[in-house]
């Protein structure tokens, strides 16, 4: 194998490739194109296919459609407003002609009159004076080119090239680079079908026909996701090098795991979902492994995660070890914190009491809160305590990250809902105290903002993966229904006012005001009062939003708990984690401005009893994107569903490109639309990296990385 590699390319400023005039360099340039390697992916982004060409005879009013041919008559038109300027022209082909109207381009007289040959008009036909006309349609030079399938290129007004120049400078480009490196592996190619590299380059910028430009894409989208796989291959193995981790005593899962975990399971009042029996030996292997687990627990809100994190804790902590739950929020923690003491029914407070034993030598897990809030007093207790060893699981927010906590037996760390935290915080925690104790926690990090599997594996790639894919039985669903017109709001309250009536409970969030803590929760206020005097008038309302004292907002939501608050009147601060099973229904005002994820969230805070819930999403608005959004949560309860509707909505790239600067490097791939791709992109590589974990027989694909990683992580990764 030989040829040029495309971080050779990435290397190759424009200057060197041959063919392209100072003023071509001057245009892709503008184009944000840098060197031989972006002008080699700077892909069209649309094909004209002028086998299925529309007569222009033939385009009827009202439709979308591609025309094909020349220009002519092109001239300014003077209209009744100074100020707005019109050129017109024909469009002809063999068939006809079709007038074309632009409006405020007044360029377009220069531009148009130059084009030679044919061009590409996109628009929509209509009837004017009963002619049929397109106004402000795209126009793409084709020009002299050839070829039934003509690609355009992404363009920008006064980049100074256009469509066909591009064209050339790649036909450059690709005679520079042939030929042009191969780093899959035949064997590979073989498995999947793929295209050659080169031959692929060739067909997606001027196919031959629809059959290779889908097969070029592939392969592209192929080697784009390829050489991410390998990199999280090497980023996984190398960290399973260099860290030992701590053999925790739990496997195998089942009646056999230890005391402390079958008393708990023994007084569950419900049997483990298979899913969570399922994640649970997933976990409890990477446990008993001597690397450490670096786990992604993925499950839809409700799915049960808390329970599963918790006998994880328990694995930890029955071998002697410390367990830390660290949540993103007071509220949560606070939630988190009473859940686990009422589970565990045995445990107890750690700041309450000193140590006793129960009468068969074993003492009782000692469980402690650590958060802002705590006060001086108990907050010295609890660090002293944590120290000592004797607090088996702490339950905290961001202060357990703070100097002075010190965990010397720290076995398993959870994080909840991770993505408010970082990923360096995430392992903050556990090398700290890995540097003391010369082994490394194992790591669960649990997510109820479920994203497709094959998302996850491009996002998270360095950690592994359970799902939850199974609610707990009995669930209800919950009906979602968005109401449109601030006329029917109503209907909402109504409904909460019945369910009232019949001793259920219900939540209304509102005003998402991001601006401000301060604003939003004036805004809640606001709203409290007009629904205590009106809408809601004599129910029990309570209030909770960010500004309120931790005590004033443990005093709402134990009212809310108990049963002595009917409406929980809230910011977004209920959005994870509160768990009251009595609730059944849920208004969402202003639901426009949230996004899906959030929603879906929020919607999980009721349907978690034996009662029919239901949730009311309010939004006045007929924008498109919003529009889609709701009516995919009136449509269905799925996080996961939605979770690609809002990948598809959002595009990839927000999603994607948030977490590592190698995500950029998606251009075609789709980890939602080629799924497949993404498997075996991770599939191949593991095979790939386990008999050649240096990667020493592919040295190009080694040297292709550097297009995805940090040239000093690259040295790292394949220093062994
Ligand atoms: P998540 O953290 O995934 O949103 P939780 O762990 O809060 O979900 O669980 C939601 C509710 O379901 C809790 O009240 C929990 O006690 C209950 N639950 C968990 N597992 C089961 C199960 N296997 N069967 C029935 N109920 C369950
Ligand atoms: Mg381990």
């Amino acid at each position: 194998m030989s040829g040029a590699g495309l971080d050779d390319l990435a290397r190759t400023p424009l200057e060197l490739v041959p063919g392209l005039t100072p003023k071509v360099r001057r245009g892709l340039h503008a184009l944000g194109i840098e060197n031989a390697f972006d002008l080699l992916t700077y892909y069209p982004r649309r094909y004209v296919d002028r086998t299925r060409r529309v007569a222009v005879a033939e385009a009827v009013p009202g439709e979308e459609v591609v025309l094909i041919g020349t220009i002519e008559q092109v001239r300014a038109v003077p209209t009744r407003h100074r100020s707005v300027s019109m050129v017109e022209a024909q469009l002809v082909d063999r068939s006809g002609s079709m007038l074309l109207r632009f409006f405020r381009q007044p360029w377009r007289t220069k531009q148009l009159t130059r084009l030679p040959g044919e061009v590409a008009v996109f628009g929509r036909v209509e009837l004017f004076r009963r002619r049929r006309v397109m106004t402000n349609p795209l126009v793409d030079p084709i020009g002299t080119r050839v070829g039934q399938i003509v690609p355009l290129y992404p363009m920008r007004d006064g980049a100074g090239v256009d469509s066909e120049a591009v064209q050339q400078a790649v036909r450059s480009v690709l005679a520079y680079a042939s030929p042009v490196a191969e780093t899959v592996p035949r064997a590979v190619r073989e498995d999947l079908d793929l295209l050659g590299r080169e031959e692929a380059l060739r067909e997606i910028h001027e196919p031959r026909s629809h059959e290779l430009r889908q097969r070029a894409r592939r392969r592209i989208a192929f080697d784009e996701l390829f050489r991410i796989q390998v990199l999280l291959g090497l980023v996984r193995r190398e960290r399973d090098a260099r860290q030992r981790g701590i053999v925790h005593d739990v496997a195998p899962f089942g009646p056999g795991s230890g005391r402390r975990v079958r008393d708990l399971l023994e007084r569950l009042p419900f049997p483990l979902t298979g899913a969570q029996e399922r994640v649970l030996r997933e976990i409890a292997e990477d446990m008993h492994a001597t690397r450490p687990m670096h786990r992604l627990l993925q499950g839809d809100v409700g799915a049960g995660k808390t329970l599963v994190a918790l006998v994880a804790a328990l694995f930890a902590v029955q071998g002697g070890h410390q367990a830390a739950f660290l949540a993103p929020t007071e509220v949560l923690a606070e939630q988190h914190y009473r859940s686990i003491l009422g589970v565990l029914g045995s445990a107890r407070e750690s700041y309450l009491r000193t140590p006793s034993l129960f009468a068969d030598g074993e003492r009782p897990l000692e469980v402690a809160l650590l958060t802002g809030a705590v006060a001086p007093r108990r907050r010295a207790i609890v660090l002293e305590r944590l120290r000592h060893g004797s607090i088996d699981l702490v339950v905290g927010t961001h202060a357990l990250l703070s100097e002075g906590v010190e965990l010397p037996s720290l076995g398993l760390v959870v994080v909840d809902e991770q993505h408010r935290f970082g990923v360096e915080q995430r392992s903050l925690l556990r090398d700290r105290h890995a540097a003391r104790a010369g082994s490394v926690a194992d790591t669960l990090v649990m997510t109820a903002t479920p994203i497709p599997r094959t998302a996850a594996m491009t996002v998270y790639g360095d950690l592994d993966l359970s799902v939850i894919d199974e609610l707990p039985p009995g669930r209800t669903p919950i009906r979602t229904t968005w109401l449109r017109d601030r006329d029917r709001f109503w209907e909402a309250f109504d409904y909460v006012r019945r369910e009232v009536e019949q001793g259920r409970q219900a939540y209304v969030v509102c005003s998402l005001v991001e601006e401000s803590e301060r604003l939003a929760a004036r805004a809640a206020e606001q709203e409290f009062e007009r629904l205590s005097t009106g809408e809601l008038k004599g129910l029990r309302l309570g209030l909770v939003h960010g500004r309120l004292s931790s005590r004033e907002k443990d005093r709402v939501m134990a009212g809310f708990r108990g049963g002595l608050i009917d409406v929980l009147v809230s910011t977004t601060v209920v959005e994870v984690g509160v768990d009251v099973t009595n609730a059944t229904v849920i208004v969402i005002e202003d639901a426009d401005r949230f996004g899906i994820a959030q929603l879906h969230q929020l919607r999980g805070r009721v349907g978690r009893g034996p009662f029919p819930s239901r949730c009311f999403l309010l939004a006045e608005t007929d924008q498109p994107q919003t529009v889609e959004r709701l009516s995919a949560l009136e449509r269905t309860t799925d996080g996961f569903a939605l979770a690609e509707v809002d990948l598809v909505l959002r595009g990839e790239g927000t999603v994607l490109g948030s977490r590592q600067s190698g995500r950029s490097d998606l251009k075609l791939a789709s980890v939602v639309r080629d799924r497949d791709l993404v498997e075996a992109a991770r599939r191949h590589a593991e095979a790939l990296l386990s008999v050649d974990p240096g990667l020493c027989a592919h040295p190009r694909l080694a040297r292709e990385l550097a297009l995805v990683a940090e040239p000093d992580q690259l040295a790292y990764l394949l220093r062994s």
